[in-house]
């Protein structure tokens, strides 16, 4: 695809496995729907990252382009590190984050083996670790935005409640989880996003 097809301007992400996924919520061109799906690999354009998707609903296909910085490297790009800085996703919203958090960790226990589930806490721990670089400050709700989506802003008219900073932080304080420190190698070649796919 030449850059001059790219319809949109390049999404800002922080990790490969940021830009997979975004696929949960990116919406459809053509019918509005999300989610879309992966419908190749992510490979390095002119410019930026391309990653061909096409929509679960109706199946148009589109092609997704991202700026990721800092520019992943072959070792990043396999990497389950979401977003190695302080600063909060531009791609999905602290609504998103607490969304893929409570299904995965609904996910982790359904899993019979062991391994596998504790491989999900530890997913379901870095999406809520995502959703706490909202609070500024330690502010106790979101900064107003970090609701950046239809869904999010509805969401938190509805209920403020559910977004007060001590909610989640005693539910992450109950993970198994160590906090985030310093990036990490990846230990193993699993792509963990592919649970999305
Ligand atoms: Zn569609």
């Amino acid at each position: 695809m030449a850059a001059d097809d790219i319809p949109n301007e390049a999404l800002p992400a922080h990790s490969v496995a940021e830009a997979y996924l975004y696929l949960q919520f990116a919406s459809c061109g053509k019918c509005g729907k999300s989610p879309l799906q992966a419908d190749g690999q992510l490979t390095r354009g002119k410019q930026f990252f391309e990653l061909p998707a096409r929509c679960k609903s109706c199946r148009d296909a589109t092609m997704l382009v991202f700026d990721i910085q800092p520019e992943p490297s072959r070792q990043s790009a396999q990497s389950k590190v979401i977003n190695a800085t302080s600063e909060p996703s531009q791609l999905i919203d602290v609504h998103g984050w607490l969304a893929m958090f409570q299904q995965i960790i609904s996910a982790s226990g359904r899993e019979q083996d062991a391994v596998a589930s504790r491989e999900l806490v530890e997913e379901a721990a870095a999406c809520l670790d995502e959703a706490l670089k909202f609070y500024r400050d330690d502010s106790e709700i979101p900064s107003p935005d970090a609701f950046f989506t239809d869904a999010g802003r509805a969401s938190f008219r509805k209920s403020p409640e559910r977004y007060t900073r001590a909610t989640w932080m005693r539910r992450r304080l109950q993970l198994p989880v160590d906090p985030p420190a310093l990036p990490m190698a990846a230990t193993s070649d699993k792509r963990w996003w592919q649970f999305w796919r």
